[in-house]
């Protein structure tokens, strides 16, 4: 016999292991209480990830595979992967035990030390699911100082032939950045979502049963994400028919009207292994090239860029980065996490309107990540500790190797620069420039000190000051620097006492 452990995060039905159906393999899937206590998860994000898991075991049962299934409340559980193996192994004489690769570097340790302590053989096989292997990234850079996505970006591109031209790329250019990161019009016409209505009334039951603490709100008979192969695949087909044609235009927009604008939300989906990053951008790709009416090549290739590019490069740099870069925190950052960011109860509106929708839906789009409750972090000094374990949590796609590049790296600038060339900072200008918050806010966009002024612009010009030492010589800051240094004195003062203000008291905001 050989024991095959599947992880919640590789739901992947094509994966090789499934080809043929084995007597002499027995499956073994776990919820565990180690995975549900390492950190406050959303609730959505718990019972999408077990239902999805249960839904996936009932598959392999229906296909005839052997499958043993350990529920969090089976009495016989140990609640973790080494000790159900164990307990397992102590019953029937395996073989040996085999694993896909894991994707975080936690589970990858625990596999490892299973291997070093278990009498059986560990064998870990390809999880299969991504386009490039786990240490692409490191190689490609091998010997240079900056690790550039663009340039693994156009590498994955020529290697798969993805929106080539022979050997050059579609259109005569890899990066239509500058026709895409549009406002939303204000009477634009907003799209539709497809969501998936789940009961998984007997798993929020069961966690609350177990005393499992998350956060956030639920409607227990209505999980809205994709949770089987069939509900990603139509989540898949509604993003290309109706939001594609307006992806990369509005890929930055926020607005208080609509909280998903022309985002795919497949992020669930390819994190658990539902859909194939290369099935979901030949999707994409597909219906460009069957309808060029409605779709043009900027939005496909701002799609096919967030895939292939940011997320193959965010898994190349965590492997290349782990474990040192868990704990990077190169602005020395020791601020505790506003208490705002657990009920959004702020008068900042965009954070608000960010932090609500956090906790609501388990889902705020990549700049409302990056560039409204990051950058407020960024800018307050935040301990990226703190603020890893806010977006490791409340987010329903939030999986370490793909949370904590983008925290502590793109977002943060923990890592010194380098993921992200530059510190992701802005004041109110960029946030209204973007969004439709501004308008209805308590604060004053363009004040920069004095009664209800913004506060993300002097705790922008404040940011820059105090970390002169680490940024000034970075020659993409350089204007910021110049501005700041061009300051009349009283102006300079006052917005760095209004900054020091707000500092003392950030729950306040
Ligand atoms: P879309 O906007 O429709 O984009 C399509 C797909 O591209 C996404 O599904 C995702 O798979 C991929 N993608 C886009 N941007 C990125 C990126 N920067 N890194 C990796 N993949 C990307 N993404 C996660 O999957 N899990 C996380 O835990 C996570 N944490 C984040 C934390 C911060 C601070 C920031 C700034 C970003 C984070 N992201 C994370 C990246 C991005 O915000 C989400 O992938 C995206 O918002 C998911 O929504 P969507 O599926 O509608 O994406
Ligand atoms: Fe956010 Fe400032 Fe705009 Fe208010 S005024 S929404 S706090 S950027």
């Amino acid at each position: 016999m050989i024991l095959r452990l599947i992880l919640g995060d590789q739901l992947n039905e094509k994966h090789s292991w499934f080809n043929e159906v084995r007597g002499d393999v027995l499956y073994v899937m776990m919820e565990t209480r180690s995975e549900t206590d390492y950190v406050a998860h959303h609730i959505q994000k718990v019972a999408a990830f077990f239902a999805a898991m249960r839904h996936f075991a009932a598959l392999l049962q229906a296909k005839g595979h052997r499958v043993r299934y350990f529920h969090l409340d089976d009495a016989d559980n140990t609640q973790s992967f080494t000790g159900n193996s164990m307990f397992l192994a102590g019953q029937t004489p395996f073989q040996r035990i085999e694993c896909q690769q894991p994707d975080e570097y936690r589970l990858d340790a625990e596999f490892k030390s299973l291997a070093e302590h278990c009498q059986i053989p560990v064998q870990i096989v390809d999880s299969e699911h991504f386009l490039t292997p786990r240490y692409a990234v490191g190689k490609l850079f091998a010997g240079r100082k900056m690790f550039l996505m663009e340039t693994f970006y156009r590498h994955v591109r020529q290697k798969y032939g993805l929106l080539m031209d022979g050997g050059k790329p579609e259109g005569g250019t890899w990066n239509f950045d500058g026709e895409n990161r549009k406002k939303l019009p204000a009477r634009s016409h907003l799209p539709d979502s497809c969501e998936p209505e789940n009961d998984v009334a007997h798993i929020t039951e069961m966690l609350g049963r177990q005393g499992v603490e998350t956060i956030g709100g639920i409607d227990p008979k209505k999980l809205p994400h994709p949770v089987t192969r069939t509900q990603a695949l139509a989540v898949l087909e509604h993003f290309t028919v109706h939001l594609l044609p307006n992806f990369g235009s509005y890929q930055d927009a926020m607005t208080t009207r609509h909280k998903f604008l022309y985002h795919s939300r497949l992020s669930f989906a390819l994190n658990v292994k539902l859909l194939h990053p290369l099935e979901v951008v030949n999707a994409a790709i597909e219906r460009w090239r069957t309808h060029p009416e409605h779709i043009s090549l900027p939005q496909v290739e701002g799609f096919v860029r967030q895939i292939i590019g940011w997320r193959e490069y965010m898994r190349g740099m965590y492997w290349h980065a782990m474990p040192a870069f868990a704990t990077k925190n190169y602005l020395n950052h020791t601020a505790p996490l506003p208490g705002f960011y657990w009920n959004g109860d702020t008068k900042m509106n965009c954070v608000r309107h960010a932090v609500r929708q956090s906790l609501d839906d388990a889902y705020a789009h990549h700049i409302q990540r990056l560039m409204v409750t990051g950058n407020f972090a960024l800018l307050a000094g935040v301990n990226p500790d703190e603020l890893d374990a806010w977006y490791l949590g409340i987010y329903i796609d939030a999986i370490e190797w793909v949370e904590i590049t983008n925290t502590r790296g793109m977002s943060q600038f923990a890592d010194g620069g380098l993921i992200g060339t530059k510190p992701y900072v802005s004041s109110a200008n960029y946030i209204d420039k973007m969004s439709d918050y501004c308008a209805t806010c308590a604060y004053d966009k363009q004040k920069r000190h004095g009664e209800n002024a913004c506060p993300f612009n002097s705790l922008y010009w404040h940011f820059y000051e105090r970390h002169r030492d680490k940024l000034a010589r970075n020659p993409r800051i350089g204007m910021a620097y110049r501005m700041l240094d061009s300051m009349e004195p009283a102006e300079k003062q006052a917005t760095m006492a209004q900054a020091a203000k707000y500092l003392a008291d950030l729950d306040k905001l």
